[in-house]
């Protein structure tokens, strides 16, 4: 298994398990390299429930250097963050980013407007709205979120479909202009195992997706998005078959925020 670039730790109050579990479990499973990318400090009215205090970032890189130095030689791990993408905060975000040296930023959007539409408790919001904007509004954020050339990594990339709420109309074009802009920015999409444990029950993002992201020639990596221990690299194999029979042959792995391929 080449890399787990997507886990999280207590610090954003709702993943379990300490981070020597969660490399423990790496190592297991055979898992060469891993990255830790905890939900990021944003402004004070952005949903502080769900991500680290910015007063609480010394400890998180503090948690990540620890485990690098603890299984030096046994697994590399690296330092990444997972960094919200909404209106108003790119320049909170783009100061926080350039504040640490981070291997890399997986960029999610997890909120349309005030709607925080992948939250179980706020899930009765897609009763209340036309699926179809539900989705191409969410798009236009990932292009939106692109162009910022602010992350390495677009994070879950059709988060919509968590709870099975499926598009009624072919959002392929909406998803075609998205993979362009994620790569004409230099980025590439992560394959997220996550969804598979969802409502949804399938990996993020669909098979066509990948699809038609490996025809755009658009890079990728891997995450479990795993908020407990025991969920790190699940369901990698499946992932790996979904990769290859798309016709990718590597994914990537970065250091310092440069990406490198490496064999799948
Ligand atoms: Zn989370
Ligand atoms: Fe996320
Ligand atoms: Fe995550
Ligand atoms: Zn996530």
């Amino acid at each position: 298994m080449p890399v787990d670039y997507h886990m999280h730790t207590p610090l954003c109050k709702h993943a379990t398990g300490e981070p020597e579990e969660y490399v423990l479990r790496a190592i297991e499973r055979g898992i060469g390299e891993i990255g830790f990318s905890d939900h990021n400090p944003m402004p004070d009215w952005y949903d502080p429930m769900s991500r680290m205090a910015r007063v609480e970032f010394s400890r998180y890189e503090a948690m990540v250097r620890a485990v690098q130095r603890r299984f030096a030689g046994r697994i590399a791990i690296r330092f990444g963050i997972e960094a919200d993408f909404h209106p108003g905060t790119e320049d909170y975000v783009r100061e926080f980013l350039a504040s640490a040296p981070f291997d890399y930023a997986i960029g999610s959007v997890h909120y349309l407007g005030d709607w925080p539409f992948d939250h179980p408790d706020a899930v009765e919001g897609f009763l209340r709205r036309d699926i179809d904007s539900i989705y191409e509004e969410y798009y236009g954020l990932v292009i939106r979120m692109a162009d910022t050339g602010l992350y390495d990594i677009a994070g879950h990339l059709d988060l919509p479909k968590k709870f099975g709420h499926r598009p009624r109309s072919d959002m392929m074009p909406a998803v075609r202009r998205a993979l362009i802009a994620i790569r004409d920015a230099g980025m590439c999409f992560e394959v997220n195992t996550s969804g598979l444990r969802k409502p949804v029950r399938e990996i993020y993002p669909s098979a066509d997706i990948v699809r038609l992201a490996a025809k755009l020639g658009v890079p990728v990596t891997l995450g479990s998005d795993a908020h407990e221990a025991r969920h790190v690299g699940e369901d990698f194999d499946r992932a790996l078959t979904l990769l290859r029979e798309a016709g990718y042959r590597e994914v990537m792995r970065f250091e310092e925020r440069m990406p490198t391929p490496t064999p799948l």
